[in-house]
């Protein structure tokens, strides 16, 4: 099963995309993180990455397609993943379309997970990732056991550099101007699952579960 999880900044949709990994066995594929770990290591494409995300710019189609692609098409991702983070913008979405019949794959759903604008702001205001591996936490809605620390790793929790208040409004700006598009391309598709992501995390889980017609570990 191939999956795209779409949703804004603060959506949750990086949870969802880490509980539909876990229970359906696929690869996750954070494009975010992808950046994240390229610029951590200094290679080229965090160099070129970089400025953007700084800025809260999307990375453009160019580099991001091209990566994407040639991660996908390795033979590690053939059982199955769960894209977070990509397609991004209508051009991505495509893209993606036309690459896929050569590896012999095809989107089963793209899920988004709606929550309104002003619920987002709050969220991201709160979120904390672990030094170590990006594990998120919501200082209200899903806070740490010990405070400041990963309940899974045990490292430090801290802000990611581009959760600022500014460059959070840019990104949801663009989200709402360009990535809802992809839903729009997926709902002609009749591949798009619309699920309330203002809920708690079980509830929505269930409902994504329940609208792909399988069995939810968190009963809807
Ligand atoms: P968020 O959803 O909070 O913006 P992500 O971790 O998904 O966080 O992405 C972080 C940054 O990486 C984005 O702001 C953007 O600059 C870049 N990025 C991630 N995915 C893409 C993509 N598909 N296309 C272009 N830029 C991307």
């Amino acid at each position: 099963m191939n999956l795209i999880i779409i949703g804004a900044q603060g959506s949750g949709k990086g949870t969802q995309a880490s509980l539909l990994v876990e229970r359906l066995g696929l690869r996750h594929v954070s494009s975010g993180d992808i950046f994240r770990s390229a610029i951590q290591n200094g290679t080229e494409l965090g160099m070129q990455a970089k400025s953007y995300i700084d800025r809260g710019d999307l990375v453009p189609d160019s580099l991001t397609i091209h990566l994407i692609l040639a991660l996908l098409s390795e033979p590690e991702y053939s059982s199955g993943v769960a894209l977070d983070g990509f397609p991004r913008t209508r051009d991505q979405a495509q893209a993606l379309d036309q690459a896929l019949p050569q590896m012999q794959k095809t989107i089963d759903y793209a899920i988004y997970l709606n929550v309104p604008q002003e619920k987002l702001l709050d969220r991201l205001l709160n979120r904390y990732v672990c030094e170590a591996h990006q594990h998120v936490y919501n200082i209200r809605s899903k806070p740490p056991i010990t405070a400041g620390i990963c309940d899974i790793d045990g490292s430090k929790l801290i802000q990611r550099s581009d959760d600022n208040p500014e460059n959070i409004k840019h990104r949801l700006h663009i989200f709402f101007q360009q990535t809802i598009q992809v839903t729009h391309f997926y709902r002609a598709q009749k591949k798009l699952i619309e699920v309330d992501g203002d809920q708690p995390i079980t509830k929505v889980s269930a409902d994504i579960f329940e609208a792909m017609g399988l069995q939810s570990e968190f009963v809807a």
